[in-house]
C-alpha cells in the first residue's frame, strides 16, 4: 500500500514539513513567474544566473532525498560525492534547456516529498550526514530544505523579499547564521537585535557592542549577506552621530 499521508505523527516535525512544502510552493511560484528568457538573468548571488539557482534547488532536493533513502535503508548515500561534484552539477544544470530546468525542479521536489511522506515514523531519528559533514537526525533535512527554498526564492530576484518568509523560519535562520558566526568566533563585539521584540543574537555578553538592529526580515537579510535596507547600527564600529551609523558588513556565514 502506498501511503497518502505522512508516516510521522510528531507535531513539530509535521509543522516543519508544512513550512518546507510552503517554501517549495513559494519557490515554484517565483520560478513560474519568470519567462524562459528571464532565466538567463542574474540572481542575487555573485556569479550565479537564475538558472544556477533553479538548478541548485533541484539538485538540492535530490541530494536531500538521498539522505532520506539512507535513513530508510541504512545504506550510506551522501548528499554529494564531493563539493567539486556539487558545483560541477550546478554548472551543468544551468546549461539545461528551460523546460528541462523546470522539470528538474518539479520532479525533484515531488520525489523528495514522496521520500519524506513515506519515511517510517521511527526512521526520522536515524543519523545521516550533511554536505558539511555534520551528523544529524533525518528530521533535520526538513529544515535544511526549508531554508534553501525560502532564501533562494529571494535570490531569484524577481520580487520575493525576506518579508515573504514566515517569521518562525526567519528566526531560526537568524539563530543558524549567528550560531555559525559564534562557532567561528567572528561575532565578537557584534550584537544583533530585532526591533519590537526582545530577540537578541550574536555577542550578547559584550560590554560595548556594535548593535545592528531592524525589523526581523531586514535583519535576517543583512545577516545572510543580502543587503542592509532598513537596518541600522550603533556603537563601536558604527561611524556617525545620533545613532545613525553606517552598517558594517555581516561576518561570512557559509
Ligand atoms: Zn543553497
Amino acid at each position: 500500500m502506498v501511503a497518502r499521508h505522512d508516516q510521522t505523527t510528531d507535531p513539530e516535525l509535521l509543522a516543519g514539513l508544512l513550512q518546507a512544502r510552503r517554501g517549495t510552493a513559494f519557490f515554484a511560484r517565483k520560478l513560474n513567474e519568470l519567462s524562459d528568457a528571464d532565466l538567463d538573468g542574474g540572481s542575487l548571488l555573485p556569479g550565479w544566473t537564475r538558472r544556477h539557482v533553479a538548478a541548485h534547488i533541484g539538485y538540492n532536493a535530490r541530494a536531500i532525498a538521498r539522505l532520506i533513502e539512507w535513513a530508510a535503508t541504512g545504506v550510506e548515500t551522501p548528499m554529494y560525492a564531493s563539493a567539486a561534484a556539487r558545483d560541477h552539477e550546478i554548472d551543468f544544470g544551468a546549461t539545461l534547456s528551460p523546460i528541462a530546468l523546470r522539470n528538474l525542479f518539479d520532479h525533484s521536489a515531488v520525489h523528495l516529498n514522496v521520500e519524506w511522506r513515506d519515511l517510517p515514523a521511527d526512521a526520522w531519528h536515524h543519523t545521516v550526514k550533511t554536505a558539511q559533514g555534520r551528523l544529524v537526525p533525518a528530521s533535520e533535512t526538513v529544515w535544511m530544505r526549508t531554508r534553501e527554498v525560502w532564501m533562494h526564492a529571494v535570490d531569484l530576484d524577481n520580487g520575493a523579499t525576506f518579508a515573504d518568509i514566515p517569521a518562525p523560519v526567519l528566526e531560526r535562520l537568524l539563530a543558524d547564521i549567528t550560531g555559525a558566526w559564534h562557532a567561528r568566533g567572528s561575532d565578537s563585539g557584534l550584537l544583533v537585535t530585532v526591533a519590537g521584540t526582545d530577540l537578541a543574537f550574536g555577542d550578547t555578553g559584550a560590554q560595548s557592542p556594535t548593535v545592528v538592529s531592524g525589523p526581523l526580515p531586514a535583519v535576517v537579510a543583512w545577516a545572510a549577506g543580502r543587503g542592509s535596507n532598513e537596518v541600522t547600527a550603533t556603537g563601536a564600529s558604527a561611524a556617525g552621530a545620533s545613532g545613525g551609523g553606517s552598517v558594517p558588513a555581516a561576518p561570512k556565514w557559509i
